[in-house]
């Protein structure tokens, strides 16, 4: 057979993958936002015979030959479409198929089970009751690791699945460097005289105005209803169903409005890159984000360095001051400082952007000791608690508001953690290449016009789909390889602006 009816051959059946992957996604996106308390049984089983389905059909010998085929003809070798294309499949269907079925199933098993011992582990504040399970997931993630290969450290084989090509003593240097920079900016900023006053977010806001509102903001930034939607879920996130179906969810909190607004801006942010993606390649790893790291510099772009800006605000705050009257008495300054408001906090998802990442950095460094059998999961409590005092000053009150805070490891989701911080770290750099390309962005901002922001993103970022891997993608995109520096460049302007410091 020719290369072209091969490649045709492989290509439809990568399509029924993505139809039933598309599937399980509508399957989800119903459990987070709509279903009945009773169905969720039906639902699981639902998803995991959908699931089951796809991985059977993603090992199936015959991908296996036609990309053997394929790649003996010389493809998959060039940045041209197809070759990309063939090259991600190969990739995706290698990392399938070394995962045992009984260490998959063993997996869902364990990780469904841990989710509910963690909630109840964490409302009691009883971390005991949730080692023995975190033994259990640090030794299958170890399992899981050895199955996929790795050669530095297992570490490696786990953030691959997330950030394709990341190496954890790259991403460490990177990291780590960051650490030596943020921890003496936010003593610094500890120590400022300045203080915004955040209780002017903390009025009522009905949420009824917060959705008009929120609409408005990521229908103005570029977001396009007509191909997605806007629900409310507890935990905020984005989802595609299709080419043609990106769909966000946001909160609506009466009496603090940083959760819709900025939940909002963050999601429509993850929704451009996938609403931007080349709807020609539409099927394919052509038409697929390039990793979550890349993925979280898009919505961290959107929400922290457009949406936290005093420019963006003085477009929108004057239509603020009409949705919320609570507002109405507020200066477009105070408003801006208080969500710019920089302070060490015990709880991830409450903190800002400047010591956010020393929440992630702390994470990253027990996982990978867990991981390379450094540190047991029985001396984690200590080892968080340890490292938060060095980060933060802080001493943390329990492990409720310590190590069991974060729903990932009961999930499984190890080596995922770093992609948030690989994420802040891409958007500032590639804003700064922005205006170095496309000129200052303030007056844009000011106006309420972002299309050539967003359009500097299309071309840049989303139009190459899977490409570049993701480190590869920052090179090109912005000449240089990932560092601290523009972040840096970033968070110290604030801090000197608002803070003085
Ligand atoms: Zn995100």
């Amino acid at each position: 057979m020719s290369t072209e009816a091969n490649y045709q051959e492989l290509f439809a059946l990568q399509h029924e993958l993505q139809l039933l992957g598309s599937i399980e996604s509508i399957l989800e996106w119903d459990q987070r936002c709509y279903i009945p308390s009773q169905a969720h049984e039906y639902r699981s089983d639902q998803a995991s015979y959908i699931a089951l389905m796809r991985h059977q059909k993603g090992t199936a010998k015959r991908i296996g030959e036609l990309l053997d085929g394929l790649t003996a003809a010389g493809m998959g070798a060039s940045l041209e479409p197809r070759d990309v294309n063939v090259r991600e499949w190969k990739r995706d269907y290698e990392k399938r198929c070394k995962l045992p079925e009984d260490l998959v199933s063993e997996m869902t098993k364990t990780t469904s089970f841990a989710q509910s011992v963690w909630g109840e582990a964490r409302a009691r504040n009883d971390f005991a009751a949730f080692q023995p399970w975190l033994e259990k997931i640090v030794a299958l993630k170890r399992r899981e690791a050895d199955c996929l290969g790795w050669e530095a450290e297992p570490y490696d084989a786990l953030l691959d699945q997330y950030e394709p090509g990341a190496k954890t003593a790259e991403v460490a240097k990177v990291l780590g460097d960051l650490r030596e920079r943020l921890v003496p900016l936010v003593k610094r900023i500890a120590g400022s005289s300045k203080r915004p006053d955040t209780s002017v977010l903390r009025r009522n806001f009905p949420p009824d105005q917060q959705e008009e509102f929120g609409k408005a903001v990521a229908t103005a930034i570029g977001y396009d209803f007509t191909r997605g939607r806007v629900d409310e879920t507890t935990h905020p996130f984005c989802i595609t169903l299709g080419p043609k179906d990106v769909r966000i969810t946001t909160r609506y909190i009466p009496d603090h409005v940083n959760g819709a607004l900025f939940g909002t801006l963050h999601e429509s942010g993850h929704a451009l890159y996938e609403q931007n993606l080349p709807a020609e390649h539409a099927g394919t790893p052509m038409a697929d984000a390039v990793s979550l790291g890349i993925h979280e510099s898009q919505s961290r772009l959107w929400e922290n360095i457009v949406g936290r800006g005093l420019p963006f605000w003085q477009k929108w705050f004057p239509s603020a001051k009409d949705h919320f009257s609570e507002l109405r008495n507020v200066s477009l300054e105070d408003f801006v400082f208080a969500i710019n408001a920089v302070e060490p906090t015990f709880i991830r998802v409450e903190a800002d952007e400047t010591t956010y990442n020393l929440h992630i950095l702390l994470r990253f460094e027990l996982e990978r000791a867990l991981m390379n059998g450094d540190l047991k999961p029985a001396d984690v409590p200590g080892a968080w608690n340890e490292k938060f005092k060095k980060y933060f000053g802080l001493d943390v009150p329990s492990d409720a508001q310590g190590c069991l805070q974060d729903i990932h490891w009961s999930a499984g989701l190890l080596g995922y953690f770093p992609t948030y911080s690989i994420g802040n770290l891409n958007a500032a750099q590639f804003y700064e290449k922005a205006v170095v390309d496309i000129g200052e962005q303030e007056d844009n901002f000011r106006n309420g016009v972002y299309a050539p922001m967003l359009d500097w993103l299309v071309k840049n970022i989303h139009s190459h789909g899977r490409r570049y891997k993701s480190a590869d993608l920052t090179k090109h995109v912005t000449g240089k390889p990932l560092s601290s520096d523009a972040l840096m460049r970033y968070l110290e302007k604030k801090a000197s602006y608002w803070y003085g410091v």
